[in-house]
């Protein structure tokens, strides 16, 4: 038989008619004839109102005692979900994200996982019952419970797709799959209805939301297969695997204003880093002896005050544009750079490399020059 995973996201789980109604859509794989292994998400923004709750407590909150207290949503919608199913007569059993044998590194607050030990899972499996999965969250060789960055559900869906040898991994979320920028904010954003996992990385990296960068690493690197989906409605989704497309190629879009920039000073560079990366900052780039740093995982704690080696240079935003090969194509780069410019957005600093261009902009300005870039090269007229 073979098993297919499902990962659901925190709209998804929202409330109890929506966890009934994903209960409902699991029932219908099943029924299909797969083995199902499950992953949730917290409940709509509970992992939010969690952060929140810590730093009502405490303003830097300790990131151990941070990671006890947020892996608790995902617990909450993993247990419901299975008493949904086993009420309409489909035998489940939820795990937590250590019982499920996901193994990661210590960093707290943004772990990555090391190792997938799926045995229990497959256990649960051989039985015929369908394995609910807590997302987001491991446990460490050390034994401590790690979580994996926001939106990491995507990275446990993935991981244990890989390690169960899945046919597919379906992620299932409020929009019908990756668009060549974010529906909910660019008007003319249209689905792309099926990408590569090294394109769909770039977008991750670029602050894309809809897959997280650890999981699109993790089915590049051991060959999954990702199809993101709405979970409510018919619409067929993008499928994101590493063969290439066989439409013409796919432009997207995306903006992150959660950067900030920081400067090394020569002594303990190296541990310098390190400490940024305790501390939840993600590397984005580097120019010259400039460092884009993501803190989307930082939660409170201050980068500034990590080690006397970092120098703080201030929040930025950055809009990435993708597409294979983008960053060799010239034209193509400048026709966003005048794209931006001539919409009165300020660029800082840009670059182009690989597959894609990049932009600096004010923070403030990001969805401006998000909406600029997409205009001038996603438009049809634009890339013939
Ligand atoms: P979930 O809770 O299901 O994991 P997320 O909120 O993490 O869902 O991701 C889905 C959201 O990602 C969408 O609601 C959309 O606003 C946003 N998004 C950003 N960029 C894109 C994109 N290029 N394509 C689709 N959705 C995107
Ligand atoms: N609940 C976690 C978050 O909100 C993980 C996830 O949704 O994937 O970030
Ligand atoms: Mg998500």
């Amino acid at each position: 038989m073979s098993i297919v995973v499902q990962k659901y996201g925190g709209s998804s789980v929202a409330d109890v008619h929506r966890i009934q109604d994903v209960a409902r859509r699991i029932a219908r794989t099943a029924e299909a004839g797969h083995q199902l292994a499950v992953v949730v998400s917290a409940m709509g923004n509970t992992t939010t109102e969690l952060i929140e709750l810590a730093r009502s407590i405490s303003p830097e909150p300790d990131r151990r005692e941070l990671d006890m207290l947020v892996s608790v949503g995902e617990r909450i919608s993993m247990a419901l979900l299975a008493m949904a199913l086993r009420d309409l007569g489909i035998p489940a059993k939820s795990l937590t994200g250590s019982q499920a044998g996901i193994l990661t590194d210590d960093a707290h607050g943004d772990a990555r996982v090391v190792e997938v030990r799926p045995e229990r899972v497959q256990a649960v499996l051989d039985r015929g019952e369908v394995a609910i999965i807590a997302g987001f969250q491991g446990v460490s060789l050390r034994r401590e419970v790690t979580t994996l960055g926001r939106g990491g559900s995507d990275t446990t869906a993935i991981a244990m797709a890989a390690a169960l040898g899945a046919e597919w991994c379906e992620i299932c979320s409020d929009v019908d799959g990756v668009f060549s920028a974010d529906p909910r904010v660019v008007d003319g954003a249209r689905k792309l209805s099926s990408l590569t996992l090294d394109d769909a990385l770039a977008l991750a990296r670029g602050g894309a939301k809809v897959l997280h960068e650890d999981a699109v690493r993790l089915a590049r690197d051991a060959g999954v297969e990702v199809r993101a989906v709405a979970t409510a409605g018919p619409g067929s989704g993008s499928r994101i695997a590493s063969d290439k497309p066989l439409i013409a190629r796919s432009v997207g879009v995306t903006g992150d204003a959660q950067l900030v920039k920081l400067r090394f000073g020569a002594v303990s560079r190296v541990e310098a880093m390190a400490a940024v990366v305790a501390a939840g900052g993600r590397m984005r780039r580097q120019v010259g002896e400039l460092f884009y740093v993501d803190t989307r995982n930082v939660h409170g704690g201050s980068l500034r005050g990590v080690h006397p080696s970092v120098v703080f240079d201030g929040p930025a935003a950055m809009v990435t544009a993708v597409s294979s090969g983008l960053g060799q194509e010239f034209e193509w780069v400048h026709r966003g750079t005048d794209a931006i410019l001539e919409g009165g957005v300020w660029v800082m600093q840009s670059g182009a490399d690989g597959d894609c261009a990049w932009w600096e902009v004010p923070p403030a300005s990001v969805q401006k020059a998000v909406d600029l870039v997409h205009q001038a090269l996603v438009e049809p007229s634009a890339h013939s």
